[in-house]
């Protein structure tokens, strides 16, 4: 496992976020067995960290040691007379002033209590450490709940809770449990536009009927405004009942207020040893998989909902580094004529792993779009292809070109033309062996600006290219109103056209369309000869696909298609 490294203002707020989900985080240095404090852009070093455990068995057994030794999270439970701790482990670098770094291990522990309360001591001064709230510091931003219970509902609120349902866990914890968790869809929105008291009124409302409404959940709670959380034994949660009341609810508020809908992320627990916050959690992330889906009203966590996020996390905390390292690599894909001769290629990104693993671009592209990284990542692609364009200046033909991809998110991070105008300054090249590739969902989305985008493009002179088109809401008007020099028809296009001959019918009247606006056509995803031989009879003249090659590592592009060329 590679070991994260953070600065301490990175790690001060990755602490704060961890400490709704536990009941106490803190940072240690194992080596010295002492707690780091951190304080902006300073740490020190603290009291001892053995406090809260047995002084005999403290170090005997101490995940965090292991975890500094291994660089592999660990984690341990340990029971002590009436209580249960679950203490997870995970190993950081700190990166404090003069660019110091220094390993140190994030403790999470989350305790499942019984009816005598546990007590912290402090292994100097024998005085009691609160822990940092039963996790109820994840309800921050409301202002009702305090103390046990939640004043605007009446409801418990979160730390009771967590304390609640953790003991009636511990009283039968072979007992399988559903926790439920609602949302009000844009509730943010029913506030601004009929007044916070107006929000307040839904919420009382809401939770007088879940109080009201039969159902045999064992504990519940409001949380972080709109939220609210139920806990169930397994047997007596019914996935019927919840619609009913969910929809029952949804039309409580028409006459006093405005429709509401409602939404429930559902999680069913049959480990209960695990923390109650990620149980909450998970029921929130089956919750925010169907969050801009109105007509799904509940969902069920699954594995591959966590398996997203841990992926989604794993490529954002790995992203940079591994750009540094020069994991990402440039694929180039041929772009042919019908007998097979090279006219340019594709430039695609792959991200190839230590061990070799090649993870491919649509597993990573759109979560970088989602975080603003994708600028980063294809800068890095622009000046490998204007680098290559350079570099083979004397083996290409003299046409020869590489397209980029430009994500649409680029536009709005960065001056895409004066970036590309610099390129073609840095390596002395012609910007027309440059092609630009912008996707047709793009250039729909909000067309007066991008359609400026397109011409100002267009008017420096480079050549631009409609990615993907029939792969959307694609319109032959599209044509009409659009500036640019290639259309790239989409695979899914292609495809269609197998059997349709409705497809086939549109397909055809494309090229007749862009031959009388003197476009160039690129098919993509060409697979078999039938296409090939079809699409030649409608006036395509390039090709992009496995029937002719896959985009390969440049070395293997240059060995098949440029080292026969003259010099
Ligand atoms: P795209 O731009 O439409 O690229 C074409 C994709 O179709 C490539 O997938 C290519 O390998 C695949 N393909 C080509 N011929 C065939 C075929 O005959 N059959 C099939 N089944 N597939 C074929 P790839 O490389 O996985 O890229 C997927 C998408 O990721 C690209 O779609 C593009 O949207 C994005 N992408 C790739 N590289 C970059 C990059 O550097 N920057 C940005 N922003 N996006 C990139
Ligand atoms: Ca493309
Ligand atoms: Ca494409």
């Amino acid at each position: 496992m590679k070991v994260k490294e953070y600065t301490v203002p990175e790690l001060s707020e990755y602490l704060e976020s961890l400490r709704s989900l536990y009941d106490i985080v803190r940072l240690v240095a194992p080596e010295s067995c002492r707690i780091i404090e951190l304080d902006h852009d300073s740490y020190a070093f603290g009291r001892k960290c053995f406090g809260c455990w047995e002084r005999s068995e403290r170090c005997k057994t101490c995940t965090s040691a292991m975890a500094l030794k291994t660089s592999v999270a660990q984690g341990k439970v340990v029971i002590k007379k009436t209580s249960q701790f679950s203490v997870y482990s995970v190993p950081v670098r700190l990166r404090g002033a003069n660019d110091v770094v220094f390993p140190c291990v994030i403790e999470m522990v989350t305790t499942h209590r019984n009816s005598i309360p546990v007590t912290y001591t402090d292994d100097r001064q024998d005085t009691l450490i609160v822990p940092a709230g039963s996790g109820a510091s994840g309800t921050g931003a409301d202002q009702f709940a305090t103390g046990k219970t939640d004043l605007l509902t009446g409801l418990p609120s979160w730390a009771e809770f967590c304390q609640t349902t953790r003991d009636i866990f511990i009283q039968s914890p072979s007992e399988p449990r559903v926790i439920v968790m609602t949302d009000i869809w844009k509730f943010g929105l029913v506030n601004e536009l009929f007044g916070i008291e107006s929000g307040n009124t839904i919420l009382r409302g809401m939770a007088d009927a879940l109080r009201d409404s039969g159902l045999r959940y064992e504990s519940i709670c409001r949380r972080g405004s709109d939220h609210f959380i139920m806990s169930f034994k397994s047997a007596d949660y019914s996935e019927a009942k919840l619609t009913d009341l969910l929809m029952k609810l949804s039309s409580m508020f028409t006459e006093s207020v405005c429709r509401i809908f409602l939404q429930a992320g559902v999680y069913r627990a049959n480990d209960l040893t695990m923390p109650l916050s990620s149980m909450c959690d998970r029921a929130k992330l089956a919750l925010n998989a169907i969050k801009e889906k109105t007509k799904f009203m509940i969902s069920e966590f699954d594995q591959n909902m966590l398996d997203r996020l841990v992926h989604e996390q794993h490529v954002l905390s790995s992203f940079r580094s591994d750009l540094e390292a020069g994991e990402f690599q440039v694929y180039l894909q041929p772009q042919v004529d019908r007998e097979g001769s090279i006219k340019g290629a594709e430039a695609l990104v792959r991200w190839i792993k230590p061990d070799g693993t090649i993870v491919p671009p649509d597993s990573f592209i759109g979560i970088l779009e989602r975080s603003c990284l994708i600028s980063d990542l294809d800068r890095m692609v622009w000046d490998l292809a204007a680098g290559y364009l350079a570099a083979w200046r004397n083996i290409a033909g003299k046409d020869f070109y590489i397209s980029v991809n430009i994500s649409p998110l680029d536009f709005f991070h960065i001056d895409v033309i004066s970036h590309m105008e610099n390129l073609v300054r840095k390596y002395g090249i012609d910007k027309k062996s440059l092609h630009l590739e912008i996707t047709e969902s793009f250039m729909m989305s909000d067309t007066e600006k991008q359609l400026r985008i397109a011409d100002r493009l267009m008017e420096a002179g480079w050549i631009l290219e409609i990615d993907d088109f029939g792969k959307g809401y694609s319109s032959l008007g599209v044509l009409k109103d659009l500036n640019f020099n290639t259309l790239k028809i989409d695979k899914s296009f292609i495809d269609e056209t197998e059997n349709q001959e409705r497809s086939r019918a549109i397909l055809e009247s494309v090229f007749e369309m862009t031959k009388k606006l003197r476009m160039e056509v690129i098919t993509e995803g060409v697979e078999r000869k039938e296409q090939v031989d079809r699409l030649s009879a409608m006036g395509c003249k390039t090709f992009q696909g496995y029937y002719f090659d896959r985009p390969l590592p440049v070395p293997d592009f240059i060995s098949k298609y440029l080292s026969g060329s003259e010099a």
